[in-house]
């Protein structure tokens, strides 16, 4: 039996509105507004918003919040659907704020009516010379008073395009002197003639996010809104709009933005970065994007798992990548297949192993025999890490030097009797015999060795580009350091090496997983053929930077 986990407030508070008999389903949204490519952060947005619907009764809709015409693509809608479906979420109903552009005009002139939304023919400048600060109160706009019957005319020529940006906005009539400056008469709408990437040029005066967002919830019957903490001021608004219209209560709920160390999480800093060229798109496997992490090879289940393991929270609070990183190698190691790779290759060869003669060998594809095996072809001259030998051999070395002994994984054990180097004084080849009674599984030979290598063929491997990946930052918080976040981009997180791999890999497909032994985890590329084979590094086997903190301490 699993351990009991606690509620977080979010459930706590979803049980008892069914409890209570105030709500027999609940219904939630995530709410993209499609200007770049979801990241980490939503993920954790969207692993709670789906999480929730799938734990209680009720649904989750999908909402593009494209009520800024400006900015949004077509691109980034294609992409956040792609994402969603692939972190294994499926939602009700596919939806736009746009959508109900109609609708929330009529919301508008009902406001209107009731006197509590005037048009303002003042500057943006001048409206906010009037709003006053957070310690003196604001001031009434000189067009405040205008009657129901102008106010109307006004929003129709508005709408109709009579005027040019920025000339009016609509206001709603509430308390220039709120305690709350949100709460100031806030614009509801304002004008633009821009073109819309759904409805075209149909509309020039667009409403704001106050005044789209908890309509669209209450549209859609959504009981549990959740946002992020920066909208708990906007709260007392999506209340009186609400109340005001007299339309479906729903109610919004707040909870901490998630963090991640080593990267930046923002769109418009991810932006940035792919802008500059310093990655090459928001599939770029450094960036922290649902897309980058899929083509890195993160699996859908390790990020669910890590958004399930951090909860949520009502304080900001930065997340250790390290914490997201231990719940892909578990859910790698479970699930990779394994595969022999050399990465910074050297030669071997075993002198006394017959020229042309090629032997199978038997290695196990995963952690355990279920996985099976698959066969190793083995011959004269191999393929090893140039780290697996040591010229002069360091204490408590267990690999190859001149006169020391390996077992070559799944194959024989091995002596080095020479080495050769080149004119620049770089080992380039070692000389080996073999023990042709030491086959793994059944050696007879009563040798004893510690170290184990992984080795390739050399006639029969298979060249490959390898990316090898590293932190995108060289520094925690790239945000809140001195300067551009872009100051403290790490020189060294790619790396481009050509390695051997062995002969099985031959017809893999991108998005494939592997665990290249003692080497890492790795996934195919979107870019590789069989022809020219490119992996990614996903991640190393053991977190190379806590080891490295570790030493700093
Ligand atoms: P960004 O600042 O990166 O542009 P955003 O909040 O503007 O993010 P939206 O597309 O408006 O992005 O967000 C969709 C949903 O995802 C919202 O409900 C938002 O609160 C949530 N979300 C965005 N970033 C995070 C984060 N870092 N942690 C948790 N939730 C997030
Ligand atoms: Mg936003």
């Amino acid at each position: 039996m699993s351990e009991e986990k606690s509620l977080n407030f979010l459930e706590e508070i979803i049980e008892a509105d069914l409890a209570s008999g105030k709500y027999k389903t609940i219904a939630t949204r995530f709410p993209p507004e499609p200007n770049g490519y979801l990241h980490m952060g939503h993920a954790s947005s969207i692993c709670l918003n789906f999480g929730l619907t799938q734990k209680y009764p009720g649904f989750t809709n999908l909402r593009f919040d494209d009520t800024n015409p400006v900015t949004e693509e077509t691109e980034y809608v294609e992409s956040i659907k792609e994402d969603i479906k692939w972190l294994g979420f499926t939602w009700k109903e596919e939806l736009y704020a746009s959508d109900y552009f109609e609708q929330l005009y009529e919301f508008a002139l009902k406001l209107i009516q009731k006197n509590l939304a005037y048009v303002d023919d003042s500057t943006s400048e001048e409206i906010a010379k009037l709003k006053g600060t957070p310690t003196e109160p604001g001031t009434d706009s000189p067009y405040r008073n205008r009657s129901v019957e102008e106010n109307l005319q006004l929003f129709e020529k508005m709408k109709t395009g009579e005027f040019p940006d920025g000339a009016k906005t609509l206001r709603a009539k509430i308390d220039m002197k709120h305690m709350n400056m949100l709460m100031r008469d806030p614009i509801l709408y304002r004008i633009k003639h821009a073109h819309h990437h759904r409805t075209g040029d149909k509309w020039c005066i667009y409403p704001m996010y106050d005044f789209a967002h908890g309509q669209s919830d209450s549209i859609e019957n959504i009981t549990h809104s959740i946002c992020t903490l920066e909208f708990v001021p906007h709260r007392e608004l999506y209340d009186w709009l609400i109340e005001k219209l007299e339309i479906f209560p729903s109610h919004q709920y707040e909870f901490a933005r998630r963090n991640l160390t080593y990267t930046v999480m923002s769109k418009r800093k991810l932006l940035q970065l792919v802008t500059d060229a310093h990655v090459s798109g928001w599939d770029d496997p450094r960036m922290p994007t649902i897309s980058g992490m899929r083509r890195r090879g993160f699996t859908p289940e390790s990020i669910r798992n890590f958004c399930e393991a951090i909860g949520i929270a009502k304080r900001e609070n930065m997340v250790d990548i390290g914490l997201l990183e231990f719940y892909l190698r578990e859910h790698l190691n479970s699930t990779a297949q394994r595969a022999m790779a050399v990465l910074e290759p050297l030669k071997m060869v075993i002198t006394n192993y017959e020229e042309g003669k090629t032997e199978e060998f038997l290695s196990e594809n995963g952690p355990d025999e279920s996985a099976g095996t698959r066969k190793l072809p083995f011959s004269r001259e191999l393929w090893i890490e140039q780290e697996d030998f040591m010229e002069v051999p360091a204490k408590k070395w267990f690999r190859l030097a001149p006169g020391a002994m390996v077992r070559l994984k799944s194959a024989y054990i091995v002596k080095c009797d020479s080495f050769e180097k080149d004119t620049g004084g770089n080992i380039k080849q070692i000389n080996c015999s073999y023990f042709p009674d030491s086959k793994s599984g059944s050696d007879n030979s009563g040798l004893q060795v510690k170290g184990t290598i992984h080795w390739v063929s050399a006639a029969q491997s298979l060249l490959a580009e390898v990316r090898l990946y590293d932190r995108l930052f060289k520094v925690e918080d790239p945000s809140s350091e001195e300067g551009d976040f872009k100051d403290y981009i790490n020189p060294d997180s790619l790396k481009i090496v050509q390695a051997y791999l062995e002969p099985s890999l031959k017809n893999v497909s991108p998005q494939e997983r592997f665990q290249f032994l003692r080497k890492g985890y790795f996934c195919v590329d979107k870019d590789s053929t069989p022809g020219k084979l490119i992996f990614n590094r996903t991640t190393t086997l053991k977190d190379a930077w806590a080891k490295e903190a570790k030493k700093k301490a």
